[in-house]
């Protein structure tokens, strides 16, 4: 769980520069993520008043992710940033104001605000759809398998493409 303390956040503006471990953030596989390999770092601003605190700024950790062309595992950075409403005080009585999004109702007696869940979130919506090692990879190739990247084959390319082939004919 990645939570700040409230006794911590005085009142008005302040900054926290946070490390947390990695495994706070409980990212799963489904993510496309295969394992976090640094400290979660969070640099938040954070004003704070009688109602409420908001928190804005980044965070940032290390990852392995696999690429989508050459199917290798490479390090990434992945960075988001973080735009998170707290309400502190009791909860509204007809739940309505529980509902929306990026906001984090902390009860009167909590003695910390759990961010776990938006922090998790901004970093898994900015995942490429298709993660690449280099914008320049080559991927393997299609008939063969080969990594492009390390060696060429010799395979064409368009050796098995029949649609070349038809449009030749109608030349
Ligand atoms: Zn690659
Ligand atoms: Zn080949």
């Amino acid at each position: 769980m990645i939570k700040i303390e409230l006794d911590s956040i005085p009142d008005g503006p302040s900054h926290f520069d946070l490390v947390q471990d990695a495994c706070e953030l409980e990212i799963g596989e489904d993510t496309g993520i295969v394992s976090l390999e640094s400290p979660v770092r969070l640099a938040l601003d954070i004003m704070r008043s009688s109602g409420e605190i908001v928190i804005r700024g980044r965070v940032g950790v290390d990852a392995t992710l696999d690429c989508g062309r050459c199917l290798k595992a490479y390090r990434a950075e992945l960075e988001a940033p973080l735009n998170i409403m707290c309400i502190l005080g009791e909860l509204a009585p007809d739940g309505v104001e529980g509902c929306r999004d990026g906001v984090i109702e902390v009860p009167t007696n909590a003695r910390y605000i759990d961010i776990s869940d938006e922090v998790r979130s901004e970093l898994v919506v900015r995942l490429p759809l298709k993660p690449l090692c280099d914008a320049a990879c080559k991927g393997l190739c299609a008939s063969c398998g080969a990594d492009l990247n390390e060696t060429s084959c010799t395979c064409k390319p368009d050796e098995h493409d029949s649609r070349w082939d038809v449009l030749k004919k109608i030349k």
